[in-house]
Parts: C-alpha cells; structure tokens; sequence
C-alpha cells in the first residue's frame, strides 16, 4: 500500500518507520523542520512512569504503559539494527521524594498507589534516607525518606526522534517538511493546498488535528532542558509540589529535563516567568549542583487530550486518525503502534515482526458504539473504533 501520514511527530514517525519495515511505501508531511522542535514529541521529558500516572489517570493508562515497557527495548533492539545506533534507554527505577512541608502530598500518594496498584506491591518500595543514599547519595542530603517505583524509566527522546527520522530516510520514506497540511480525509492528505492520494491517510497531527478533531483540546506543559555537569542523577526523580508532580529526567550528555506544568490552555506562547522560576527552584531544591547548569531550551507545548484523557484510534475505510496520547505519548506509543499496525491488517507485519508475534493482541479490542471487535473478527469497514479496553494478561 502507498500510505500518507500528517504529522511527523513521535506517532507519526513510529509508525512511518514500521510500515516501512512492512514494506508499505510511506509518504509524510510535516509543517515543521525534520528535527521536529515544534512538536511535543521533542518537548516531552519522555518519562516512563505508569505507576506516578496511575495515582491521577484512568487504569487503562497503567495497563497499557506496563505492555509498552515490554515492547520498548524489542523496539529499540529493532531500530538499532536498522540505524546501527543505540537509543539510550533506562529502565532502573524513579525516585518520588517531598520536601518536608509537602510531605502530605507523598503520603497521599502513596496511599493511593496502594489503593490504585495494589497487586505490585513487589515494584514499590518505600525507601529511607540510607536506601536513598544507596541509590542516588546526592538526594539523600536532602531528603530523608521517599518511593522507589522499580519499573519506572525514560528514554532519549532527541535521540530517537533524530534516529526515527534518518531510518525512515534510508529505507526509502519520502518525507515532506515545513509543509502544512491543511486537511486528511479518506485517501487523502491535502497539503499546501495540493491534494494527495493513498491507499490509506494517517492523521497524526496532535493538537494540530484540532480542526478535524471538535473533542480535542490541549493542555499547556513548560519544561526546562539544562546541562548540569556537576548533577550525578541517575534516575529519574519526581518531587511532590503544591499544583504538579514535577519531575527531572536524566538524558545522556550530563543534560536534565524539568517538568512540567499542567495548565488548560492551548497557548504556545513561550515559557512564563513564574513557571521558569518554578521549575528552577524546584531544581535547586533537589540538588545544588543545578546552581551552575545552563540553560538549553525552554519550551513551552500542548499536550493533546480528548475528554477522557486517553488515546483513541478512529478507522473509517482510507483513514485513520491516532491522537490524545496526552501526557502520556512515550508511555503508551508502543501499545498505540501495535494496534494500529494490527488494524492496518498487514499480515506482513504480524508474520515478519518479532515484537508483533510476542504479543497477545487478541486481548486488546476495539469499541465501537455499537459493538465490540475483536482482531480476529473486525472488518475494515466505515465504523469509528476507540481503544477502550486494551488489558496485558500479566497485568491481572
Ligand atoms: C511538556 C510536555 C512533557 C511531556 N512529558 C511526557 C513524558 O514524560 N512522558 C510521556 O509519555 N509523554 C510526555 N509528553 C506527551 C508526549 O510528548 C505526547 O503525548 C506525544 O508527543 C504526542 O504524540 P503525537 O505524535 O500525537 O503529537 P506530536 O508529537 O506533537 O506530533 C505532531 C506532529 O504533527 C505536526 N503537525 C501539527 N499540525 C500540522 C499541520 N497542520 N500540518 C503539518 N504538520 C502538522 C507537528 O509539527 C508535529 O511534528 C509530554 C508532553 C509535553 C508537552
């Protein structure tokens, strides 16, 4: 199949790249540069945190992140051996430290991590100031208790951005930057004012599907990307505060990301003051070493959310629109991208694809209003299909 894709941001570039794999000849189109720096893909902190998020999200969000930690690493051993480089990607664990004065807030959380993930208690711990030491010394001259969340990670985001990018090229993609695409219907993606036509049209343009999507909104998120040479963190660490769970994620290069603030706004207008001089207290307070960092980039984005705060796929034959990963993109994208590719149907895909045949994807269903279709049964027909009820074995 010939298959255009609107918005070359972290679905649309997964997804590029693995229908390449398939064989499929793959189109893209993106209004921004091919370093992506407008999307959020490129702003996100990229943190792997089911058990942080499933204290404020729906279930489903949990489910769905622990699946995508599995298939993360089989995805990127794929993409190394596409590209020859390797995205670095850890998976040691998060730390979620208080400082005294919040310490209600750690206490809450926990207790609904209790409540709320109750079956892992085994991936919880709760640590004192020794086991701190033992895991990160520097955040234990300031804090004296916190939670180890054991599966939590993150991944390089610029790097794999980057590598997605350069792999897609190679195996043959043609890809159209600093183009705006003006509308994806069924077969078509009309660009520019140009209409293209494909066997399939992917929309996966975030917030920008806003004008296709009336139930899409965004939701405003600020972070700061420092260089701190002096800052030993290895892990990534979530400090509770008053309005957000802010949180710091290592990246290769001695560089940090601080985020981020969570406000019901589209505004991309850049960062504010109050919000830049949050985050960087919030950094000094965890380490001092941050006194000296410089400041890389400060972004501000939207998240894109529907109502509900989850992910959808809507299908209708010659289209498919994937949206709403919400603050959740890197989390959830490898259950999100099985899915898909399932439904695009490409026996291709399912027969050649390790990561395809390690997983169960007769669990995973597909709602519409007025039935429910499993993989097995489903039929490219007009119907509007959202992932609903997509639940990993392992997970019950
Ligand atoms: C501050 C912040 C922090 C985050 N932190 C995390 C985190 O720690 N963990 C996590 O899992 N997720 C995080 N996220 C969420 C994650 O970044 C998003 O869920 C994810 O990027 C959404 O992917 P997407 O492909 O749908 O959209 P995007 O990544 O935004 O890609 C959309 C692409 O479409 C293009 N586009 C838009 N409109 C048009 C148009 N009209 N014409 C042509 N091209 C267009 C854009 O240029 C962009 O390249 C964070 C997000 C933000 C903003």
């Amino acid at each position: 199949m010939h298959i255009g894709i609107a918005g070359a941001g972290l679905m649309g570039r997964l997804l590029g790249w693995q229908l390449l794999r398939a064989g499929h000849q793959v189109t893209l189109f993106d209004r921004d540069h091919i370093d992506g720096e407008a999307s959020a893909a490129r702003v996100a902190a990229a943190m792997l945190a089911p058990f942080s998020e499933v204290v404020n999200c729906e279930r489903q969000i949990f489910d769905w992140g622990l699946a995508s930690l599995e298939l993360w690493p089989q995805l990127l051993k794929q993409l190394t051996s596409d590209s020859a480089q390797k995205i670095d990607y850890q998976q040691r664990g998060s730390i979620v430290v208080a400082h005294q004065q919040d310490q209600a807030y750690l206490d809450q959380f926990n207790q609904l991590l209790q409540t709320r993930a109750s079956q892992y208690s085994d991936d919880i711990d709760l640590l004192t100031q020794n086991d701190i030491a033992k895991l990160e010394p520097t955040l234990a001259q300031r804090f004296n208790n916190g939670t180890f969340l054991r599966r939590e990670g993150c991944i390089d985001n610029w790097g794999l951005l980057n590598e997605l990018a350069s792999t897609i090229s190679r195996l043959g993609g043609n890809w159209h930057s600093n183009v705006d695409v003006n509308s994806v219907g069924p077969n078509t993606i009309i660009s520019n004012n140009i209409s293209h036509r494909f066997d399939l049209a992917i929309d996966t343009r975030g917030l920008g599907s806003k004008p296709q999507l009336s139930d899409l909104r965004g939701v405003r998120g600020e972070v700061l990307w420092v260089k701190a040479p002096e800052v030993h963190l290895s892990r990534p660490v979530r400090l509770m505060h008053p309005r957000y769970q802010l949180y710091i994620a290592p990246k290769p290069n001695q560089l940090f990301v601080i985020g981020a603030t969570e406000i019901e706004s589209e505004s991309m207008s850049p960062i504010t003051v109050r919000s830049s001089l949050e985050l960087q207290s919030a950094l000094y307070s965890i380490d001092s070493g941050f006194a000296e960092a410089n400041i890389v980039k400060a972004y501000a984005n939207c998240r894109p959310a529907f109502i509900d705060n989850l992910p959808r796929i809507d299908y209708e034959k010659g289209l498919m629109r994937i949206n709403g990963l919400y603050r959740h993109g890197y989390l959830l994208s490898p259950t999100v991208l099985m899915t898909a590719l399932n439904y695009i149907g490409d026996s291709n895909t399912s027969k050649s694809n390790d990561i395809s045949e390690n997983n169960d994807h007769s669990l995973i269903r597909f709602t519409d209003t007025e039935k429910v279709i499993s993989k097995s049964t489903h039929s490219m027909t007009t119907a509007t299909h959202s992932i609903t009820t997509a639940t990993k074995a392992s997970a019950q």
